[in-house]
């Protein structure tokens, strides 16, 4: 398995960011080796990728981005497609209801490098939500929820890691951390400027309506 995040990046190109601290070193495999795995691959990018070449790799970028399957992403997709003449940006429901994921909200308290830790973590039980246990990554904070450590895991090594951790990487505006108590609440949603996702969100919404 060791290497197969990397090679998602590769084939679409993009540095997706899937495994922490090798990410931003040399060691990265965009770095070493920027261009699609497999000679096969190498030849195909050179014709002009298809509509539907180019609404496909935009759809796995942000599934990866946010390290979902494909049948949760598509049904994160086609929700927002069902309300689609109702809401006024779908581009920005889709982001915020995929930050709003209680993995993804880890990760962006900085407590992990990567939203792949920040699964593990919160399905191994590490946090609490309002001060009850919950360990479902796919759970959706709402604004005013409070993230904090579960105390039973409070002694173990990962809190002295998330601890160096949250000294170098800092919560976006939208998350409010207590870095005393590693205790962090949902201010608001983000917008899709704070966001910045790595797509063309509307390609996706394409793939997914064909
Ligand atoms: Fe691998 Fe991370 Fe580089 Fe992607 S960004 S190629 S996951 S090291």
């Amino acid at each position: 398995m060791k290497g197969s995040k990397c090679k998602i990046c590769r084939r679409v190109g993009e540095k997706l960011f899937l495994k922490g601290e090798r990410c931003v070193s040399p060691k990265c495999a965009m770095v070493k080796r920027p261009y699609p795995p497999g000679q096969r691959a190498k030849k195909r990018r050179k014709g002009r990728p298809s509509e539907y070449a180019k609404e496909l790799r935009e759809k796995q970028k942000l599934r990866n981005w946010y390290n979902l399957e494909e049948k949760q992403f598509k049904n994160y997709v086609k929700k927002i497609l069902r309300k689609k003449g109702k809401i006024k940006d779908p581009s920005l429901s889709l982001i915020q209801v995929l930050e709003s994921r209680f993995d993804n909200i880890i990760f962006r308290f900085g407590f992990t490098l990567s939203r792949v830790k920040a699964r593990q973590l919160v399905s191994h039980g590490y946090f609490l939500v309002n001060g009850k246990e919950t360990n479902f990554p796919s759970r959706h904070l709402k604004k005013g929820d409070v993230v904090s450590l579960r105390p039973q895991k409070s002694k173990k090594k990962i809190v002295k890691d998330i601890r160096i951790l949250i000294k170098k990487n800092k919560p976006p505006a939208w998350l409010e951390l207590n870095t005393e108590k590693l205790e962090g609440k949902v201010i608001k949603f983000p917008t899709l400027e704070e966001v910045s996702p790595p797509v063309e969100i509307p390609a996706i919404f394409e793939f997914y309506s064909r």
